[in-house]
């Protein structure tokens, strides 16, 4: 034990991480990519971004240019796949949703992965809590994950990147005597939080494995990496002190919602009442964390089982410039986009609303042909408008405004979850 710190409280934290998530999410759709070597590629299709098992297994690297695998797609010996990054959003709501029914908090880290705060749980129970939350990912979500508990999130990733390279699916890191091993074999630039930079520093004063790092004393931690090393250091004693709010952590860079209709749609009105109802919410979830958006995306999916019409999934997407953050300007947008994508006489199971491209409220990046002064005026306006309706809608049961565009919904008998209580918005 270190000296200084046998006092710390016990507080168990999970990190919980999908593996090879890109790929996994496109096994849900496709069985046939199940136990076959399979790449997602990036966007422009110019390099590798997820890798299932059998990919890494044959070399394959993260981040790998598409014409260096080339050879091993047309020999059929890998598949190689476009980001389908609609289905994982929309995989990674529901992923996150099971989460946090196996945990008293969560905080959502990044698409596929979620910090579990555990405090107040026996650690006796961790394992078979670990257990159900693998299983239920995988029989409702068909996703692989994998959980690390230790008691500080740095050690929890640790714990889960040794689960993800041993095939393990919980992992525990209780005592020191069992991550000490891990950390010796950890490079220190493996450890969350250091970043290139500080581990090229490191490594010019010949420090190479987290365990060294974790040798060296605090106080020179703290005169050469400031605060921000020390807690990473602290962390790796077992001292929970990083909290998500000490990450600099960028904006969610999507927000959307998605709901399941309890029967095929083909009513243009309700379709668009829906929608609107979607942009308030995104809406409201976007200014709750300061950002404003410079994508909107409306889209539609017929029931994929009726085969005699085939499947029509249409997506539009529509540009601001410069980005908004209000309701109404969300909600004209999205209309005109569902008008583009709505054909009558098709019955939809699924609609939903995506904000990307979001950035911070404060950074207003004018466009160059903008009149600013007035344009300005009319955001500020818009924003302190859509302000006061986020304060008389606090209550998510209750919801005291809305736009006139929201209320056909009423009128209408479906029930998808909204028409008697407008339920919390959901997180990615
Ligand atoms: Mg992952």
């Amino acid at each position: 034990m270190i000296p200084g710190i046998q006092d710390k409280k016990e507080r168990l934290v999970g990190l919980v991480d999908c593996n090879n998530f890109f790929v996994s999410c496109e096994r849900t759709v496709d069985p046939r990519l199940e136990g076959r070597a399979v790449v997602v590629l990036s966007n422009n299709d110019g390099c590798v971004v997820a890798r299932s098992n059998e990919a890494k297994g044959m070399g394959i690297r993260m981040g790998q240019p598409a014409f260096e695998i080339r050879d091993h797609i047309s020999a059929g010996r890998l598949i190689a796949l476009s980001g389908n990054h609609l289905l994982y959003r929309e995989i990674s709501i529901r992923i996150h949703d099971i989460f946090r029914r196996f945990a008293p908090a969560t905080a959502d880290y990044s698409v596929d992965e979620a910090f579990l705060d555990m405090e107040g749980i026996p650690s006796t129970n961790l394992r078979a809590i670990g257990e159900a939350i693998v299983k239920a990912c995988y029989d409702e979500e068909h996703i692989p994950v994998t959980i690390g508990f230790a008691p500080s999130k740095t050690l929890a990733k640790v714990a889960t990147e040794v689960g993800k390279k041993q095939g393990e699916r919980v992992i525990l890191l209780m005592e020191e005597s069992q991550w000490l091993p891990l950390l010796e074999k950890l490079p220190v630039s493996d450890i969350w939080g250091i970043g290139r930079r500080i581990a090229k520093r490191l490594y010019g004063e010949s420090i190479y494995t987290a365990a060294q790092f974790a040798a060296l004393p605090a106080i020179r931690i703290r005169k050469e990496l400031g605060i921000t090393g020390e807690r990473t250091w602290r962390e790796l004693h077992g001292e929970s002190c990083i909290e998500l709010s000490h990450l600099e952590r960028p904006l969610q860079d999507s927000i959307s919602e998605t709901r399941t209709f309890p029967e095929d749609i083909d009513d243009y009105d309700y379709l668009r009442a829906r929608i609107a109802l979607y942009c308030a919410h995104v809406g409201k979830r976007m200014r709750s964390q300061g950002g404003q958006c410079g994508e909107i995306s409306v889209f539609l999916r017929t029931n994929r089982f009726h085969t005699e019409r085939g499947y029509y999934a249409p997506t539009a997407s529509g540009r601001f410039d410069p980005p908004v953050s209000d309701t109404p300007s969300l909600t004209s947008r999205a209309v005109k986009l569902l008008e583009q994508i709505y054909h009558p006489g098709i019955g939809y199971k699924r609609a939903g609303v995506i904000l990307s491209r979001i950035t911070p409220i404060c950074n207003v990046a004018p466009s160059l042909f903008e009149e600013i002064e007035d344009e300005n005026q009319r955001r500020r306006k818009a924003l302190q408008l859509m302000k006061a309706i986020d304060s008389l809608n606090r209550n998510p049961r209750k919801q005291t405004i809305q736009l006139a565009s929201q209320l056909s919904i009423r009128h209408l008998g479906h029930n998808d979850g909204y028409s008697s209580s407008f339920g919390p918005a959901k997180e990615i």
